[in-house]
Order: structure tokens, then sequence, then C-alpha cells
């Protein structure tokens, strides 16, 4: 399962940047993950101020 970031996210961007694999990136008014891409390493939630990605 990949990760998935709630609305809870406020588009700070520092995710993006810790991602080992690039699944980040702005969607619609807030980050998103690409669930094919995402291996589940959760760094994406260590760097999330608000704790926005979560596990799928
Ligand atoms: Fe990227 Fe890891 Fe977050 Fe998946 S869990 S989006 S691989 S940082
Ligand atoms: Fe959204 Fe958290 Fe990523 Fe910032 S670190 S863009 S608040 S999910």
């Amino acid at each position: 399962m990949a990760y998935v970031i709630s609305d809870a996210c406020i588009s700070c961007g520092a995710c993006e940047a810790e991602c080992p694999v690039g699944a980040i990136s702005m969607g619609d008014g807030q980050y998103v993950i690409d669930a094919d891409t995402c291996i589940d390493c959760g760094a994406c939630q260590g760097a999330c101020p608000v704790d926005a990605p979560q596990a799928g």
C-alpha cells in the first residue's frame, strides 16, 4: 500500500524533497503521492509539519 496525503496538507512542499523515488508532486490544491511509485518508506510523514502523509 502507498502512503496517502490527507487534506490536512498545507502545501509547504517539505515532503517532496524527502521522497527517495520522486513520488510526490503538487496536485490540485495540495500535494499528492503517486501510488504506483511510492515504496512505503515513510520519509514524507517524518518530514511533514502537520502529519498529513498517512500509511494507506
Ligand atoms: Fe515517497 Fe516514501 Fe512518502 Fe512513499 S512513503 S511518498 S516513497 S517518501
Ligand atoms: Fe503537505 Fe506535509 Fe508535504 Fe508539506 S510536508 S506538502 S504539509 S504533506
